[in-house]
């Protein structure tokens, strides 16, 4: 079976040139709200053709958690029975949808529940179009757009599914469906340094965050195993290029582990690795998911941060959302799969 959300709008008028001009754009609009084929207006003929080779809504809502501060949690189904997760975050500077870009991830980060299981596949554009879809159709009406910012940060590396998630950019950003700006996407990676090169050279206008979690390669190594393949001085050299060509100030996500990644040394060291470099680091505590490794404290992580900022790098802690529904990266999809089995 072929999901029609991956095809643009463009691509439609061509698969169903058999048709009325019309249905094209009333199958991307079916799309884009989230519909299934009982729900439009599709002749029923069409729709019996269409559904023998097409699935129209590849992504049914499996189970939502609300957290206190607003947060929601989801899980979604997909048509082979895989299941994802994403998060809805609300804020006062507009919603956030923080999505997934496969099902599973084969990075091996030491702290990341999504890995656990190592990958299943790949997300196609057109299931991560259609988890916007669904996940913005529970949140206002679908014919709303109900959040401004989508953040690749759910389970999954999106640059190990580097053609998929560039050919969902340009779904995601089409006038004629959500029209999300590019300046309020971001896309974050462990690291690929051959794909940032890559993503550089086409210039898209989005923010790219690179998960850092160390101050130099052998600290790096025994936390993420991507650190045997890549160093960070090659990573550093490929956001320069980034910045280059993009003009954009890049993010490093650090996250906080108790006694590993979290002195003053650390701080000092991540300041000279990002001197002359455009770009923020997010500091964030981890999340414990059971593993042999250990928060930092709250306070220690404000002091960490002040640190930097006194030796002036751009930091800040970012705000947890939704950690009494299980927010983490991959954290609630790996118990229910444990319960489900
Ligand atoms: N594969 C991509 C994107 C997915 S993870 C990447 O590595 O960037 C999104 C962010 O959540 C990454 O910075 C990741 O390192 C972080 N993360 C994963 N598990 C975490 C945990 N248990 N606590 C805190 N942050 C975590």
């Amino acid at each position: 079976m072929k999901i029609l959300s991956d095809y643009s709008l463009n691509e439609l008028y061509t698969l169903l040139a058999d048709f009325k001009k019309f249905r094209a754009k009333q199958i991307f609009d079916a799309i884009i709200q989230a519909k299934d084929y009982s729900e439009t207006n599709i002749p029923k003929k069409m729709i019996e053709i269409l559904k023998s080779e097409y699935i129209l809504k590849p992504i049914e809502i499996y189970k939502v958690l609300t957290s206190k501060d607003g947060t929601k949690k989801y899980l979604l189904k997909l048509h082979d029975d895989n299941i994802v997760e994403c998060v809805f975050l609300k804020q006062n500077y507009g919603n956030t949808i923080c999505m997934s870009t496969q099902v599973g991830c084969r990075m091996g980060c030491k702290f990341c529940a999504s890995t656990q299981n190592g990958l299943i596949r790949n997300l196609t554009a057109g299931e991560m179009l259609s988890t916007i879809s669904v996940v913005n159709a529970d949140n206002g009406k679908c014919t709303d757009r109900n959040f401004t910012n989508i953040v690749l940060m759910g389970s999954g590396e999106p640059f190990d599914n580097y053609d998929n998630v560039v050919k969902w950019l340009d779904l995601i950003t089409d006038e004629n469906g959500f029209n999300v700006s590019e300046r309020n996407i971001s896309i974050s990676t462990c690291g690929l340094v051959d794909k940032i090169y890559k993503f550089a050279d086409l210039k898209y206008n989005i923010t790219l965050c690179v998960s850092l979690h160390a101050t130099d390669d052998e600290m790096r190594k025994t936390i993420m195993p991507i650190a045997n393949r890549y160093t960070i001085n090659e990573i550093i050299d490929a956001l320069k290029y980034y910045v280059s060509k993009n003009n954009r100030r890049v993010v490093f996500e650090y996250c906080l582990i108790k006694d590993l990644n979290d002195s003053f040394d650390c701080a000092k060291s991540l300041s000279v690795l990002t001197k002359g470099l455009n770009c923020h680091i997010n500091v964030i505590c981890l999340n414990q998911n059971g593993g042999s490794l250990k928060a930092t404290t709250k306070k220690e992580a404000y002091a960490f941060v002040n640190k930097l900022n006194e030796l002036g790098v751009s930091a800040t802690l970012r705000r947890s959302q939704g950690s009494d529904i299980e927010g983490a990266c991959g954290m609630l999809r790996a118990k229910t799969l444990k319960e489900n089995n």
